[in-house]
């Protein structure tokens, strides 16, 4: 596999930038699983189709309390990312996770602005394959 995803692409956060938050990662145990998230699920998606853009990924302490996010979220750890693609609905994207990847949550995602992305984690120590199942329909 041909890797093409920074870890840069895991860490920027605009939010994070605007509140003076340094979004990075204080311990190895989480980049290693940015490692296995990108390995797993990001570049195989990225693969297949095409432009895949990380819109929230790891998050410190602060900036996860900042965006709202759950208590212990896979964030936290470097295990999730909100991603969007360029050339494929997310639909797609859920199916293919699904069905060709393994995983630990796999959830569409909408916010009270309606805006929608796909939310996947990867877990080395225990993938659950979650997912939102009443989403596949749209
Ligand atoms: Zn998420």
């Amino acid at each position: 596999m041909n890797l093409n995803f920074k870890m840069s692409e895991l860490v920027k956060s605009q939010r994070a930038v605007k509140n003076n938050i340094n979004n990075l990662p204080t311990s190895t145990d989480s980049l290693d699983n940015m490692l296995f998230l990108i390995f797993n699920i990001l570049q195989p998606l990225r693969d297949r189709f095409g432009i895949i853009n990380i819109n929230s990924g790891y998050r410190c302490p602060k900036l996860n309390v900042l965006v709202g996010g759950a208590v212990n979220s896979n964030h936290l750890y470097g295990r999730a990312a909100d991603i969007t693609a360029k050339e494929a609905t997310l639909e797609q994207l859920y199916n293919y996770v699904i069905a060709y990847l393994d995983f630990d949550e796999c959830f569409i995602e909408t916010n009270k602005a309606g805006a929608q992305w796909l939310h996947v984690a990867y877990n080395r120590a225990n993938n659950r394959r979650k997912t939102n199942k009443d989403m596949r329909a749209f």
